[in-house]
């Protein structure tokens, strides 16, 4: 039986920390951090991540801004605003809520923010620092990954680490951050010849493949943690993982659910990452 490692309440540490410091941030220095979300267009989903993230930027003290465009809307249009954002110093932290509309080139839009400024990490110039280890900012989801990692105490150093997923925005910058803890990585894909044999032989399982329940139980080692990164909604409305949960859960020594797992995350470190910036924006150490 794996234990479960609660992403509901690892967030919500994060969080409570990132509360924390905006507090001492305003009492020391009267600086308020801002996060100003773009959105583009009448997406269901967008729309509900957007007010996620509006609710706990005023949860954690922040000013949020939301710019609400038609779906019309040109990419020099868009260029513009993120623009006028970059030059606007009340705006640490910006965001354009993905995917925009298929005529707007995405990352035409990521390259525009100003990397100071790119709380979503991801930016060439902080995809770059990532690489290499320098870095200021980490893309949510896989620091979220990581944070919940920590939070279970296990150990990365040495380990066979495995990722199903080779996004941008999860599955590259996830193996780059296992490979600077010391993990021996292998990035998986489409492409990837008998992936079961592959993923047999992970101590650390990331899976973002955005297919339900893509990995089971024959696919993954005695004792392995399991991290899901997956969001999958059924036909029948209910949220699913990447992972066949009641096949891994009895193998892996560690498992995140779905829901409740990676996702809580991706929101907190958001709100860390804004916090960092204006920091950084207003030379502030901690
Ligand atoms: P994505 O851009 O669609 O990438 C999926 C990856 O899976 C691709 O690299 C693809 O390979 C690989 N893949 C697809 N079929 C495969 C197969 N049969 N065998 C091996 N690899 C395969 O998705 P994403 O943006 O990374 O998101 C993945 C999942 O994570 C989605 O369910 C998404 O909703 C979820 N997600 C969750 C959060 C969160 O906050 N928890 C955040 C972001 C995303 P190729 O590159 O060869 O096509």
């Amino acid at each position: 039986m794996a234990k479960l490692i609660d992403g509901k309440a690892v967030s919500a540490q994060v969080k409570e920390q990132v509360r924390i410091e905006t507090a001492e941030l305003m009492a020391k220095h009267g600086i308020q951090p801002s996060l100003a979300v773009v959105i583009v267009g009448s997406d269901p989903a967008s729309r509900v991540y957007v007010n996620n993230k509006k609710k706990a930027c005023e949860a954690m003290g922040f000013k949020s801004l939301e710019y609400a465009l038609p779906e019309e809307t040109t990419q020099e249009e868009l260029v513009a605003l993120v623009k006028k954002m970059n030059a606007d110093p009340e705006i640490n932290g910006i965001l354009v809520q993905l995917p925009v509309p298929k005529h707007i080139n995405d990352m035409a839009i990521i390259k525009a923010i100003n990397p100071k400024k790119d709380v979503d990490a991801f930016h060439p110039e902080n995809v770059g620092r990532i690489a290499i280890g320098e870095f200021k900012f980490l893309p949510c989801t896989p620091a979220g990954v990581m944070a919940l990692i920590d939070s279970a105490g296990i150990e990365v150093a040495g380990k066979n680490c495995v990722v199903i997923g080779r996004s941008n925005i999860v599955g590259k910058p996830m193996g780059m951050l296992l490979m600077h803890r010391n993990g021996t990585v292998t990035v998986c894909h489409s492409y990837t010849k008998d992936l079961a044999s592959i993923t047999r032989q992970a101590d650390i399982l990331v899976a973002t493949v955005g297919k339900p329940n893509f990995v089971t139980g024959d696919m993954v080692k005695e004792g392995a943690v399991v991290i899901d990164v997956g969001i999958n909604r059924l036909d029948n409305g209910k949220l699913c993982g990447d992972v066949n949960f009641a096949e891994v859960e009895p193998k892996a020594s560690y498992i995140t659910p779905v829901p409740g797992g990676v996702g809580p995350m991706t929101i907190a470190m958001l709100m860390r990452n804004t916090l960092t910036a204006a920091k950084l924006q207003n030379g502030i150490k901690d």
